[in-house]
């Protein structure tokens, strides 16, 4: 009996060297997709988050601790569609890293593999920050999670093939219990179809197609540039023709616009957690929905 348990301590403690070696550092741009790829990579990934859930993943600095570990990435996990124009390129050519480079199967963009909302019919600088590519902000969908976490299961196999079907059966398992989620949630929400909101920004429009809800004017006056005063009281002055039952905001965005106008338009002000980390509720793809509904369908009472 000693010696099976002498063999066996001898085969646990040589583990944790076998695995930092065969695992795959993963860096995500936004929280969503550090839950996804832990879904479906297990234990094979280490994953990091380029953002946190309380950071506009427009805008954000490249600190020297970020340009390690965007060196030491064998995989790239990002939305794309433009989302990240603002710090990603650079943050790229400083980390001079030839496996995550655009093109590189290292270099994965979620935004490609879900059907896009606001396509515009033309780009023009006046009209703000307008993404060509259409909407990035797809998260907020759980269909585009799954259709994501397809197409990522695939990468993770491409990019590591000695685990391919280690990616596989995870997928398969995420996605059972992920439809399993939807079916629920969908039932569950209901009562939230056709109901009109102000947005703080357009990044809430892929959660408004799922629940069949739509927006009557966003805070900002346009993308990008933040609220102020004339716009705000010329969006109060609309709300009597065009009634709103909820004004909502992610949990990065700041709160002053979205108060003044739930204060003086008497409707409820509501933060969404938007991504993973954005809410105490909100530790995982599943919290995040969870969380979404319920304080939706609590502001729609
Ligand atoms: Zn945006």
């Amino acid at each position: 009996m000693k010696n099976i348990f002498t063999v066996l301590a001898g085969a646990f403690l040589a583990l944790p060297a076998f695995l930092s070696h065969a695992v795959l550092n993963v860096l995500a741009c936004e929280p969503e997709w550090a839950a996804l790829t832990t879904e479906i990579g297990g234990d094979k990934v280490r994953v990091s988050s380029a953002t946190t859930a309380q950071q506009d993943p427009h805008r954000i600095e490249a600190r020297p601790s970020l340009i390690a570990r965007t060196r030491n990435a064998d995989l790239l996990v990002c939305t794309g569609l433009e989302l990240e124009v603002g710090w990603l390129p650079a943050l790229l050519q400083q980390s001079a890293n030839p496996k995550i480079a655009p093109g590189q199967p290292g270099n994965f963009e979620a935004g490609r593999f879900v059907q896009r909302l606001d396509i515009p019919a033309r780009v023009d600088r006046s009209d703000g920050d307008v993404h060509a590519a259409g909407n990035p902000h797809i998260q907020q969908d759980p269909h585009n999670i799954a259709l994501v976490a397809l197409a990522l299961a695939k990468r993770l196999a491409e990019v590591d093939p000695a685990n391919a079907s280690y990616y596989q059966s995870r997928q398969t398992d995420f996605s059972t219990r992920w439809t399993a989620a939807m079916a629920k949630w969908e039932k569950r929400a209901a009562p939230l179809e056709n109901i009109a909101i102000i947005e703080h920004h357009k990044n809430m429009e892929y959660l408004m197609h799922w629940l069949g809800m739509h927006q009557v004017g966003t805070l900002e006056p346009k993308p990008g540039i933040e609220p102020g005063a004339a716009h705000l009281t010329q969006l109060l002055s609309r709300l009597p023709q065009q009634p709103a039952k909820m004004v909502l905001r992610g949990a990065y965005q700041d709160d002053r616009a979205s108060l003044w106008l739930s204060e003086h338009a008497r409707i409820p002000a509501v933060v969404l957690p938007f991504t993973v980390g954005g809410s105490e509720r909100a530790k995982d793809l599943f919290g995040l929905f969870e969380d979404t509904l319920q304080r939706l369908l609590d502001a729609n009472k």
